[in-house]
């Protein structure tokens, strides 16, 4: 009876979604091809988008004037940084901004500068065939439940219909708001987890690592469903993985992308970072001393985004991984940081809550939040006043409703944000221990 449900709920979802099935062929086609094979698919893709690039944008018309196709060789072209993408987002635009469909998303970034993106229903078909493929490689297929734990209040909606709700079954998915949590709420997750018997858990390392610390603390029996827990959104310290790993008795996957940029790599069940060279080209180039990661989105011709510099370091590995991926092998170095808030109350609050708190506002070049003492953050702000104080405001009354009276937030407008001792900026600080 249950593979019977699980057909109908697999075929009423391809229905739903024709695009993202038809997307994900080619993808899983991909999986069978050697590595060199794969690479020559890439640089195809390559020339094939910066040719696109050229003649359908203003940006990159006037930013390659002078190179030539059909071939490309990456590193004759100008890396493109954050601040280009917020100062040039218009012109980078396939089509212009009038064109139908087009939404803006944005992202606090891993490097505390926000950024806005245009995307499409497309594209996030695309991203989401992309996620399905990787569900995959922890023995998911569709029609098998996936719970997330997303801290977007914008990325739940409730269903309006009955169709909605059908689809939404047929779906097999969950999201639970959690950009905050109380130890009642790590409770009724954990629940939550044993009724409904999921077979994917997907969230940020550090929530999943909370639920699993939670999980193990109370002895409480995960169910026997689960496959895989997909990390994703920030840096996962080797401790979280062994909670998370031993609460829910499976592999942890490490998801490597961007909002902006999503799909890049991910962490096989052998514990090698592949990169999906289908889908991006990944470039590391030495900046500063350091091996900065460049990507190319092979497949946004929305907006294109060409040697992107991703603000992470990393360096790209020769050889292969005996999980028998062709996908080829990326050292992702640990340098996205993120710090848990804690309330007066024992509320622990998720660093994107915060990073989100920003999300619409233009004119900032860079921020950082961090708690200070019990009840106290500071937001230090690189804008111009009018826009430091009407942030302000804003943030104030905003916590106030989500968090209540108990955090007090202050705004000190500054030139610029020094970064830790490792060079890195970090977007959120939490609280020293010894506070
Ligand atoms: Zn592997």
């Amino acid at each position: 009876m249950s593979r019977v449900i699980g057909r109908l709920k697999n075929l009423i979802h391809r229905r739903a979604r024709p695009l993202r099935y038809r997307l994900l062929q080619p993808l899983l086609a991909h999986e069978a091809f050697s590595a060199e094979e794969l690479q020559h698919y890439q640089q195809q893709q390559f020339n094939a988008m910066v040719c696109f690039a050229i003649q359908n944008t203003d940006f990159y018309r006037d930013r390659y004037q002078g190179i030539a196709g059909p071939e490309f060789d990456a590193a004759e072209l100008a890396v493109l940084t954050r601040e280009t993408v917020v100062a040039q987002r218009d012109a980078m635009l396939a089509g212009g901004p009038e064109q139908a469909g087009l939404k803006l998303g944005y992202t606090g970034g891993s490097t505390g500068k926000p950024l806005a993106f245009y995307y499409t229903d497309e594209k996030t078909e695309h991203m989401r065939a992309g996620m399905m493929r990787s569900y995959r490689w922890a023995g998911w297929r569709p029609g098998d439940k996936v719970l997330n734990f997303w801290g977007a209040q914008q990325d739940i909606r409730k269903p309006r219909t009955p169709g909605d709700r059908l689809r939404r079954y047929a779906a097999a998915e969950q999201t639970l708001g959690a950009y905050e949590f109380s130890e009642i709420d790590l409770l009724n997750w954990a629940r939550h987890v044993q009724s409904w018997k999921p077979t994917l858990l997907q969230g940020y390392a550090s929530i999943l690592a909370e639920l699993a610390q939670f999980v193990q603390r109370r002895r409480m029996r995960m169910p026997s469903s689960i496959k895989g827990v997909f990390s994703t959104a920030e840096v996962l310290y080797d401790w979280q993985r062994a909670a998370i790993e031993s609460a829910f008795s499976c592999t942890v996957f490490n998801q490597y992308g961007s909002r902006e940029v999503p799909n890049i790599g991910l962490q096989c069940a052998h514990g090698n970072f592949h990169v999906f060279s289908d889908l991006v080209k990944l470039e590391s180039i030495p900046v500063e001393g350091e091996q900065q990661l460049l990507v190319t989105s092979l497949t946004n011709r929305i907006m294109p985004m060409i040697r992107y510099q991703l603000g992470d370091l990393g360096r790209l590995l020769d050889g292969h991984c005996s999980c028998g991926s062709p996908f080829p092998l990326l050292a992702l170095d640990v340098c996205r940081r993120n710090d848990l808030i804690v309330t007066p109350a024992g509320r622990t609050i998720y660093p994107s809550y915060f990073v989100r708190l920003l999300d619409g506002y233009s004119g900032i070049q860079q921020f950082q939040f961090e708690q200070t003492g019990p009840g106290r953050m500071v937001l230090r702000l690189c804008a111009s006043r009018e826009v430091a104080d009407v942030a302000g405001a804003a943030l104030r009354t905003r916590l106030h409703t989500d968090l209540g009276s108990e955090m007090y937030l202050q705004v000190d407008r500054v030139r610029s944000i020094s970064r830790s001792h490792s060079g890195k900026h970090r977007f959120v600080i939490g609280m020293p221990a010894e506070l």
